[in-house]
């Protein structure tokens, strides 16, 4: 029998009616002979009602509890799940994170899946049970409820289907699959029907969120190939795997954008050996991944280190930076009002010319870049945030994207 894993994302189960078409779906495929593990996400907008509620209360939640809250999005929707199916007469059972297995390590709000016990999903499929598993969520060795960052329901799925072995993973969405560009930003952009994981983990770290960048991680490392698709029509969608046999020889694939990025300036810091290692030791002993990073040429002893960090991160990279500055000198000032544009593609490998194309973009919509930095296949700029959207429309033209 094929083992599928499906995942469906907080618009596909929004709302009851929508939870009913899922089920309906699941049904189909089951009818067509499949054994199905789903995983869903929260309903669309509770997990970001969830963080608001709690940030009423306390300006920076205790990430414990913040786990223990944002759980309970995701097991609304299993029970509500396995409800619709029972509804039309199909056996399912739901499990939230802990029960399903799923162990992490004790990085709360940001957990990393350890094992996955897979002997209780093993046997209700065994049984005939259609099973449920809540995405975004494990327990750690402490017994604590985990999550997995956001957008986490992915690596549930992709997790789940490498410890399951399964035969297919799906990532239903609200969009066909993944495009160009994110499509509801630049209209022009186009449906890729296949791409690398190389190239889709790039866009996923560069703020493409239609895929959790650390799912598409764990589905090259474990050799997932996956399909992200529209829950809402029969559209074939988008296969991520390893090798792509491209028809064209495309420089770029896509342009992303993230807007969840904050700029961090340290000025006046004492422009001798060692204080940028202070200064990113300390952060990277907070946790705190640090992206882009400048440093101006220090003048009268002193320099200026600007980097960017997770937005959700500056309260905490700020704190992590007080004694480090006490001892070498220096203020620390953030600002969020930045988003970085990316454009990717592995035909950068071997061509020139990718960054003058950007940079020229954007200098002809007159919009100002901060900040520059690159690996082998990803050239990114730093810009101010209201023109961000504009900007991934100016790169997507300038490289032809919305053409095959
Ligand atoms: P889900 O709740 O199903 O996980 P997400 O909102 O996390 O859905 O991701 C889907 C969204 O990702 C789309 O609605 C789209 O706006 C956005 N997106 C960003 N970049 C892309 C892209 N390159 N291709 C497709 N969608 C993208
Ligand atoms: N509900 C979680 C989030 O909003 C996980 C997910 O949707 O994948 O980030
Ligand atoms: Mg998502």
């Amino acid at each position: 029998m094929p083992r599928i894993v499906q995942k469906y994302g907080g618009t596909s189960v929004g709302d009851v009616e929508r939870i009913k078409k899922v089920a309906e779906r699941i049904k189909g495929s089951r009818d067509e002979g499949n054994q199905l593990v789903i995983v869903v996400s929260a309903r669309a907008g509770v997990t970001n009602e969830l963080i608001a509620r709690a940030k009423a209360l306390t300006a920076h939640p205790q990430e414990r509890e913040l786990d223990q809250l944002l759980a309970i999005g995701e097991q609304e929707t299993i029970a509500l799940t396995a409800m619709a199916l029972h509804g039309i007469g199909i056996p399912a059972v739901s499990y939230t994170g802990a029960q399903a297995g799923i162990f992490t390590d004790k990085e709360h709000t940001k957990a990393k899946i350890k094992t996955i016990n897979a002997k209780p999903i093993e046997k209700d499929l065994a049984e005939g049970r259609v099973v449920i598993v809540a995405g975004f969520q494990g327990i750690n060795e402490q017994g604590q409820i985990t999550t997995l960052g956001r957008g986490g329901s992915d690596l549930t799925a992709i997790a789940l289907a490498a410890a399951l072995k399964a035969d297919k993973c799906e990532i239903y969405t609200d969009v066909d699959g993944v495009y160009t560009a994110d499509p509801r930003v630049v209209k022009t952009a186009r449906k890729l029907d296949e791409i690398s994981y190389d190239e889709m983990l790039e866009l996923a770290s560069a703020g493409s969120k239609v895929m959790q960048s650390r799912s598409v991680e764990f589905a090259e490392k474990y050799g997932v190939i996956f399909e992200v698709r529209s829950s809402f029509n029969h559209n074939p969608g988008t296969i991520v795997k390893a090798e792509v046999a491209y028809m064209e020889q495309v420089v770029v694939r896509g342009v992303a954008v993230d807007k969840d990025q904050a700029k961090v300036i340290v000025s006046n810091i004492r422009d001798q050996p060692g204080s940028a290692a202070k200064v990113f030791r300390a952060l990277a002993d907070a946790g705190i991944i640090v992206d882009m990073i400048v440093q101006n040429l220090g003048s009268q002893g002193v320099a200026t280190l600007t980097f960017t960090v997770p937005q959700g991160d500056t309260h905490k990279a700020v704190t992590a930076l007080a004694p480090v500055l006490a001892a070498i000198g220096g203020e620390v000032a953030v600002s969020g009002e930045i988003a970085k544009l990316s454009v990717v593609g592995v035909g950068m490998k071997t061509h020139s010319g990718v960054a003058a194309t950007v940079f020229q973009a954007l200098a002809d919509a007159k919009i100002n870049i901060e900040l520059i930095s690159t690996s082998e296949i990803k050239i990114s700029v730093l810009i101010a945030l209201e023109r961000a959207d504009e900007a991934a429309r100016a790169a997507h033209a300038a490289f032809k994207l919305e053409k095959a």
